[in-house]
């Protein structure tokens, strides 16, 4: 690890603290980051000292913040490898960036019989919008399924796609399985066909560097909370050409070109889809964000990020009467898991009880619970701020509970 590890700890001073008399072990990464130093303290320079809405006033703060929010959207497109800086769109975050895709392109491209996959290994929130656009254009959701191992059945793609596929969305890195899917090859398969995808990057933006000109991927969407921003920020990466022909998600100030009560014409990309005031303070703290992430290096973070992970299989393995749910060798450092099954509501409170947080419920994703026949799962997730010392805790935890049933 070529991190200072004391470094990185300080600029979290929220996961110094004790939680029910103990110190806080904060293994719920994968619902949402913690927040540095260097992002609090521009949310907080942004708030106290040069609060003004952008791309409307003249003003010397109205400039300024334009101006940052605007140097947010480059370091946006650098980090995604994007071509165009307007091919990033800011949106509240990966729920509304696929909603956006969902309503816009469907509403342009998708008809009656028309088809559009996702897989089984959705959250929700790919899901949902897309059942939604079924619903309103009278087309079929076809379902890409995974194996018990937690891998996508990739060969079946091919046979998934017809003539009326419009598009596929599918999730880079599962949040309740961990797999890395090999979304490259994937959209390759599916452009052999002159289907566009759709990449949900919620789970990979923290923990992968992305590229989505080699990834050749059409839209990428992800959530500023994830990678060690604010909440109420996201992002839409789009191909020029897409958004070009898609209708405005939502109408109203700024995403306007002209408007008479006879006709409205639209703003060009990225504005077009940047309906009212967005969360300006947001954009520029995930902007802060990702240059953080930069700085620490993102194959740093996943090199070890994947020894904790492997740390913590392992232990929890050797517990024994374990089930961890999505064993693939290409994995994140996300483990679900069952033990001696005690219910995940249960588990996840007694570890409230010694200052472990992690997530327990259905994960937004009930086609997974569905698929192992669970009513619900618990769900340790790790980032490089934490440590063997705590995965030791966590482990010592379980032990304790497990012999209190
Ligand atoms: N997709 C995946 C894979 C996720 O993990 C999440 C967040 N749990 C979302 C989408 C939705 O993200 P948000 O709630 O930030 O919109």
């Amino acid at each position: 690890m070529s991190f200072n590890y004391q470094d990185i700890r300080k600029d979290f001073p929220i996961l110094d603290q004790t939680v029910n008399n103990r110190p806080w072990v904060y293994f719920d990464n994968a619902a949402t980051a913690q927040r540095p130093l260097p992002v609090l303290e521009k949310i907080s320079e942004f708030s106290v000292k040069t609060n003004a809405n952008i791309h409307r006033g003249t003003h010397t703060h109205a400039i300024k913040t334009t101006e940052a929010y605007e140097v947010a959207r480059d370091i946006v497109k650098d980090f995604l490898h994007a071509g165009e800086r307007e091919e990033i769109i800011f949106t509240h975050g990966t729920t509304e960036s696929i909603n956006l895709v969902a309503r816009s392109f469907c509403e342009k491209f998708v008809s009656e019989g028309d088809e559009i996959i996702v897989t089984e290994m959705e959250h929700h929130a790919n899901i949902v919008p897309w059942q939604m656009a079924c619903e309103r254009h009278h087309a079929i959701l076809k379902i890409l399924p995974f194996a018990d191992n937690g891998e996508l059945k990739t060969e079946l793609l091919e046979s998934l796609i017809s003539v009326h596929t419009r598009i596929i969305a599918l999730t880079h890195v599962s949040n309740t399985l961990g797999t890395v899917n090999p979304v490259k090859e994937l959209i390759r398969i599916a452009h052999l066909h002159n289907v566009p995808v759709l990449i949900d990057g919620a789970q990979s933006v923290p923990h992968i560097s992305i590229d989505v000109q080699d990834l050749d991927c059409d839209f990428f969407a992800f959530s500023g909370h994830k990678i060690y921003g604010p909440t109420g920020i996201g992002v839409l990466y789009g191909k020029r050409k897409w958004l070009e022909s898609m209708p405005p998600f939502l109408g109203g100030g700024e995403m306007i070109d002209r408007v008479t009560f006879e006709k409205t014409t639209y703003a060009e990309i990225p504005l077009k889809f940047e309906a009212g005031t967005p969360h300006y303070v947001g954009a520029i703290a995930m902007g802060t964000a990702i240059q953080y992430l930069q700085n620490i290096g993102l194959p740093t973070i996943a090199e070890y990020e994947h020894q904790l992970l492997k740390y913590a299989t392992g232990k929890l393995k050797a517990l024994g009467n374990v089930r961890i749910f999505g064993e693939s060798d290409s994995k994140s450092a996300v483990i679900c898991f069952e033990l001696d099954q005690i219910h995940p509501f249960d588990l996840g409170t007694l570890l409230d009880q010694l200052g472990i947080a992690v997530r327990t419920g259905r994960l937004c994703a009930d086609p997974v619970m569905d698929h192992y026949n669970v009513s619900a799962m618990t769900r340790a997730s790790f980032s490089f701020y934490n440590t063997m010392e705590e995965v030791d805790r966590f482990i010592e935890a379980l032990t304790r509970i497990r012999s209190m049933f």
